[in-house]
């Protein structure tokens, strides 16, 4: 297949562009940079079949020769991104979104929307199930990411009902592993950071909120199944093993055998309580479901971050 990655140079994005490779297809990574490590496709650079263009979608999606499939993933993703650039962020998952869909419209391709579990919002029904409009927020900070992903949903769908596009929508839950920025901002790459430099784990709010991590591996296998059909979704793609921020703390001491302490810090507005994923759709209509457990797929972050920061007082486990 050749295959179109919007935000391939990014934390998710390379994953896929990988794994899109290694079984033959031809990608073309799209990315403007904003928030992607340009050292997550260097080792791609050289590979046959593998284009990268530098380019803004909001602006414009044009790819020279054939397309069978669009993976849309270019967005900011982690709050203090997008809190940095709300009006890209509007625009990429909105004028972005249907720049993507045209693309795959003109070439009768799939389309693979990354969509996320922020469409829940601060949800009143747990676990989170597909048929769960959501509790969002329409002018809070995280608005501007939510409702984007929301009308990027809508659009999907639209194309779908009235042009006949071959759409599907994943709704992404917390995703972590190598590639992650060190200071992006989220909670598992800061507080691996924070442990290998021996600085206090910061915690906001009393963390006892609970998220659910998928490690990266598993969504890129799910990613790919989902490209590979005409299910229109959507579909909850997150490892439904729940923790608190609390839990992933102490779990991130006990795994980097740091002895780092806790600063409680405040809650950002409209943190949400509690997410946890239903999947038992993707699992019967992908066949997919998580294999690496939070405790394995730490180690090999971890294992990762050792060489990209600084370290401080790091005691071996
Ligand atoms: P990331 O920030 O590492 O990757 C996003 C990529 O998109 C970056 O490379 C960035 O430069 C690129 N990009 C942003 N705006 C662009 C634009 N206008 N034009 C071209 N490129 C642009 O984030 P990620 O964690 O890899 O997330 C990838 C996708 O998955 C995003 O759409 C995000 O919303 C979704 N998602 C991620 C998670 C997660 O936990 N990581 C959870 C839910 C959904
Ligand atoms: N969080 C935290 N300390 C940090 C960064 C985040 O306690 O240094 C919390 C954050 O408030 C949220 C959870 O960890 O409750 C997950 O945050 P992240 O930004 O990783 O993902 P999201 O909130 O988008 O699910």
């Amino acid at each position: 297949m050749h295959v179109v990655v919007t935000g391939g140079a990014g934390f998710i994005g390379s994953h896929l562009c990988d794994a899109l490779l290694s079984r033959g297809d031809t990608v073309w990574c799209v990315d403007n940079f904003c928030t992607a490590q340009p050292d997550n496709i260097a080792h791609l650079m050289d590979v046959p079949g593998f284009r990268r263009v530098r380019a803004d979608v909001s602006d414009g999606l044009d790819i020279p020769g054939s397309v069978d499939a669009v993976a849309h993933l270019a967005s900011p993703a982690s709050p203090p991104d997008y809190d940095r650039m709300p009006l890209e962020t509007l625009a990429v998952g909105s004028r972005g979104t249907e720049n993507a869909l045209r693309l795959a419209h003109e070439h009768r391709a799939r389309f693979v929307l990354a969509s996320t579990s922020e469409v829940y919002g601060d949800p009143e029904v747990h676990p989170q199930h597909e048929d769960y409009w959501g509790h969002v927020n329409p002018v809070g900070p995280r608005s501007v990411y939510d409702e984007a992903k929301r009308f990027a949903e809508a659009l999907s769908a639209a194309y779908r009902r009235r042009l006949g596009v071959n759409t599907g929508v994943l709704r992404i839950f917390n995703t972590y592993g190598p590639r992650m920025r060190p200071y992006d901002g989220r909670v598992v790459s800061t507080f691996i950071r924070q442990a290998l430099a021996g600085a206090p784990l910061t915690i906001y709010g009393d963390g006892r909120q609970t998220r659910s991590f998928c490690y990266v591996d598993d969504l890129v296998r799910g990613i790919v199944a989902m490209l590979d059909t005409t299910e229109p979704g959507p579909l909850n793609l997150g490892n439904p093993s729940e923790r608190t921020v609390g839990e992933l703390a102490d779990l991130v001491l006990a795994v980097t055998g740091s002895r780092s302490g806790i600063a409680f810090r405040p809650l950002p507005v409209d943190d949400p309580a509690r997410r946890r994923p239903v999947i038992e759709r993707a699992r019967e209509r992908l066949g997919w479901s998580p294999r690496v457990t939070l405790e394995d797929g730490l180690r090999y972050t971890v294992a990762w971050f050792m060489n990209r920061v600084p370290h401080g007082e790091r005691v071996e486990a």
